[in-house]
């Protein structure tokens, strides 16, 4: 049991259900609402929330009862309901929205498997979740049982994990992972720890926040085995932590798998400084540390969800500083067309000389920092992790310019404008005068 309390709630619908059906998961499952007739046993449906429910083309609507007793069935506007129940708006274009904003089926070597790192992908191993969050980023292929990933999909899976080794973490996501078949998701685990260069695997599940009854005692002997298992969870508002919840994660903890929280800034749910602080703080209580904070995917069904990037700002100015280190995310853009994940913030640096540098603490208070006067540069030739890295060429970014694997990037078509349709002519003959004598503290010759 966790060490900490928070409430604990069975909407009066369901208080003749027997605890050991409540507190299976498979009966969860099987009685999830989705229909207007369902809903309205628990609440009455707004106008808006009927008419979604009775639109062509719907994202999946499902929710399980454990998760929908949460709401308050007095509060149209209550944010777990905004979360789960469908409302009119969501039918409603908007400029910039798209089917896959993250471009991820672009960057799928095979069918369910997003390598965008250089030494991590994304598996996606199911379409079905415990419940569909409305804001859903995978919106194309969630929910659609027919959109799921075959066997062989699968098998083309792990036979890209095992011929790629430069893949050292697998993100497992979907879709739930926690969704599959316990004997189904046991063989994936078991599969993939046959690979020998993967060192870690993450889960990323929002069923401990569904479904907590799933967090069986069997399912965290099952995933010890497999060590080491991450997880991410996914809570954006502080009523989804539970009783229920805080003993699932207390479980989890226990059985050795490190929690994280990945959350959405969602306008009307969580876009306050000071919901979103009681909810940092309530994630630590239960062990389970603030990981990212997502701006809202440029996603068909999101539109009225989203929010300026600066509101995230905003969120973030009020955390760093006010609250525990452990409790801040790190916000982030996921880029539209898959650029990945981008990190925002509120700028701490206020100014520089070529000896000191000028901050600012969360308080208001600036300071000045001096900068040493005889460091002694790092010497990457004497550095046997300097002289053993192999980078990947075209993804070493930034930090490939400072380690002086390229001089420059460029965008697209940047040489052929440059050359002003002029062609070769006497004074381009030699184009070694434009290619760098020394980059990196490193000779032409040395390179
Ligand atoms: C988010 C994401 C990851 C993991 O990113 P981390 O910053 O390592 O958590 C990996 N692949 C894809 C495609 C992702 O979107």
């Amino acid at each position: 049991m966790s060490p900490v309390n928070f409430p604990s709630k069975r909407h009066p619908f369901y208080q003749d259900v027997p605890d050991e059906k409540w507190n299976d998961w498979r009966w969860q499952l099987a009685n999830r609402l989705n229909s207007v007739e369902d809903f309205e046993k628990l609440f009455t449906l707004t106008e808006s929330e009927r008419r979604a429910l009775s639109a062509q083309g719907l994202f999946r609507v499902d929710i399980t009862p454990y998760f929908a007793s949460l709401i308050n069935p007095d509060d149209p506007r209550d944010p777990i309901r905004l979360q789960v129940v469908p409302q009119a708006d969501e039918i409603v274009p908007f400029t910039g929205m798209m089917e896959d904003s993250l471009a991820e089926d672009r960057h799928s070597p095979v069918p369910g498997l997003v390598h965008r790192y250089p030494d991590r992908v994304l598996m996606l191993v199911t379409t079905q979740c415990a419940s569909y969050c409305r804001y859903c980023t995978r919106s194309r292929i969630v929910g659609d049982p027919s959109a799921t990933f075959s066997r062989s999909e699968f098998e083309m899976q792990i036979e890209y994990l095992k011929n790629t080794p430069q893949v050292r973490d697998v993100l497992l996501s979907g879709g739930d992972p926690l969704t599959l078949a316990p004997k189904q998701l046991e063989e994936l685990l078991r599969r993939l720890r046959e690979i020998p260069h993967i060192e870690i695997i993450r889960i990323g599940s929002r069923v401990p926040v569904f479904m907590p009854q799933r967090i069986t005692p069997e399912f965290c002997d099952m995933i010890q085995k497999y060590h080491p298992v991450w997880m991410n969870i996914h809570v954006n508002h502080p009523n989804e932590i539970s009783q229920e919840l805080a003993d699932a994660c207390d479980r989890l903890s226990r059985a050795g798998v490190p929690l994280g929280n990945q959350s959405v800034l969602l306008a009307g749910v969580n876009d306050c400084v000071h919901i979103q602080r009681r909810l940092v703080q309530d994630l630590v209580k239960i062990r389970v540390r603030p990981y990212y904070l997502y701006q809202c995917d440029l996603v068909e069904g999101t539109g009225h969800f989203r929010t300026p990037v600066a509101k995230g700002v905003e969120i973030i100015e009020g955390l760093r500083g006010h609250t525990s280190g452990y409790a801040v995310p790190t916000y982030v853009v996921d880029a539209p067309g898959g650029g990945g994940k981008i990190p925002v913030m509120p700028n701490y640096m206020i100014s520089m000389s070529d000896h000191k540098i000028i901050l600012r603490n969360y308080e208001g208070y600036i300071t000045t920092y001096e900068e040493p006067v005889t460091y002694q540069p790092h010497d990457p030739k004497t550095c046997p992790y300097c002289q053993s890295r192999r980078p990947e060429p075209g993804q070493t970014g930034i930090s490939g310019l400072l380690d002086g694997d390229e001089m420059f990037i460029k965008p697209q078509d940047f040489d052929l404008l440059h050359n002003r349709g002029g062609g070769a002519h006497r004074l381009r003959a030699d184009e070694n005068k434009w290619k760098p004598l020394g980059i990196g503290g490193q000779t032409h010759e040395e390179m």
